[in-house]
């Protein structure tokens, strides 16, 4: 698949990369549409730092393409939005019902910031 690349700062390269596959509680999406954010133009201009390598962007809608093990719910060819952050389910913001502020260790703001993220042909989106 296609997906865009941050190399460092001012360098992106759209680049053929491994179609992900969905692990334990995880779907993969077909990106149908994705955005490009300001948060994206400051990663990209060195303003914010994240890891080189990774595939940029966090605010997708697709189609669910593979859903892993211990997802239930959902079902392969369903209209998703993904939202920009990935709640983890365990931490107090995730269980007093805040899921959308939710910064834990393991969740939070994840696409292209700690994972690969939405400006790819697909997306593997976990805590699905
Ligand atoms: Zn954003
Ligand atoms: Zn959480």
């Amino acid at each position: 698949m296609r997906g865009l690349v941050f190399l460092g700062e001012d360098h992106i390269n759209l680049r053929e990369v491994p179609v992900p596959r969905a692990g334990h509680g995880e779907v993969v999406i077909r990106v149908t549409l994705t955005t490009i954010c300001g948060t994206d133009l400051h990663i990209v201009r060195g303003e914010y730092p994240v890891k080189p390598g990774l595939i940029l962007g966090h605010e997708p809608v697709g189609v669910i393409h593979e859903i892993g093990p211990g997802v239930t719910g959902y079902e392969v060819g369903k209209r998703v939005l993904v939202g920009a952050i990935t709640p983890c389910g365990q931490c107090n913001l995730c269980l007093s019902g805040t899921w959308s502020q939710c910064g834990g260790s393991i969740g939070g703001w994840r696409f292209g910031n700690t994972i690969d993220g939405a400006q790819a042909e697909y997306l593997r989106v976990p805590y699905a």
